[in-house]
């Protein structure tokens, strides 16, 4: 088997032989020094989020990218409560699943997926439906590699006071997201895609006060999403159960290669340039793109 490829997925993608030689150290989950790391990491991707720690805080949960938007969904969503999802995709459509299986009342506004939901039409369904709490959106769709603008549906969802949920999986850390400037207050992102750690957690950047509020409307015992904040803040960085170690120490290296090549800036440049390149190549064997807009790097 030839072993000597590049993985050109969004993510799990190739990553650098030193964040896998963090691996090698075995580490408890509950010692003082592990959880100082978790500790930084929440730090760090607050930081990256351009969020102040008096408002915002970092949630990691365990499990891959879903497990983090099940976790926000089935936890910040209460009984008597509605959430509006706007979809043009296919992590669009998981959510609508998501919600489903939960029994989490729903209404979906679905685009193609080569267009973007447009910020009109979901004030629309807002001022019609004023029993709609909550308004979520990816922002890069993986389906197709689209970019859509969560700025102008977080003013409108705010506008109506709703809380804005936005699954950034294959963007944050590739491309920048004011999330406090733009009034994201649940935004989900993975160690495996843009930050290029290796797959085993998601993170969570919450509006402390939304999170607050969410108590007690959990339908699920381990991925409650307040229980899980909980403990991270009363016990110093410690998680609810056992936490991938392994994948966390690869992540914290990941951070800090991220930060010595420049940061979000560098890295949003780095993925232009290779979005453009494979583009103008592979047109010059004939192929197009699915997009005719709305590209994302
Ligand atoms: C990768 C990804 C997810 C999570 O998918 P997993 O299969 O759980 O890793 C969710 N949303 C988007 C937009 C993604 O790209």
């Amino acid at each position: 088997m030839n072993r000597d490829y590049k993985l050109l997925t969004p993510g799990p993608l190739t990553t650098t032989r030193t964040v896998k030689e963090e691996m090698l150290f075995d580490h408890c989950t509950w010692d003082d020094d592990y959880k100082a790391i978790t500790q930084k990491i929440r730090a760090d991707l607050l930081e990256l989020a351009h969020c102040n720690p008096s408002e915002y805080t970092t949630v990691l949960m365990q499990g891959s990218g879903t497990f983090g938007v099940e976790s926000v969904l089935t936890s910040v969503i209460g009984a008597d409560e509605k959430v509006l999802l706007c979809t043009n995709g296919a992590y669009g459509d998981r959510q609508v699943k998501i919600c489903e299986h939960a029994g989490i009342d729903y209404v979906q506004y679905a685009e193609p997926y080569d267009r973007i939901p447009d910020a009109a039409h979901v004030a629309e369904i807002l001022d019609n439906d004023p029993s709609i709490t909550h308004v979520s959106m990816i922002h890069s769709e993986t389906t197709s590699g689209l970019l859509n603008d969560i700025e102008s549906v977080a003013r409108v969802a705010k506008a109506h006071d709703c809380t804005f949920i936005v699954d950034a999986m294959s963007s944050f850390g590739g491309v920048d997201i004011p999330v406090a400037d733009w009034g994201i207050d649940f935004l989900v992102s993975s160690a495996n895609k843009c930050i290029q750690g290796v797959p085993g957690f998601s993170f969570i950047i919450c509006n402390t006060a939304r999170l607050e509020a969410s108590r007690g409307k959990a339908r699920s015992l381990s991925l409650d999403l307040w229980d899980q904040w909980n403990t991270l803040e009363k016990d110093g960085g410690k998680w609810r159960y056992t936490s991938p170690t392994h994948v966390v120490l690869a992540f914290n290296r990941a951070l800090d290669e991220m930060k010595a090549e420049g940061g979000i800036p560098a890295r949003s440049a780095r993925y232009a340039t290779n979005n453009r390149m494979l583009i103008a190549r592979m047109k010059a064997l004939g192929f197009g793109t699915f997009l005719k807009e709305h590209q994302g790097p």
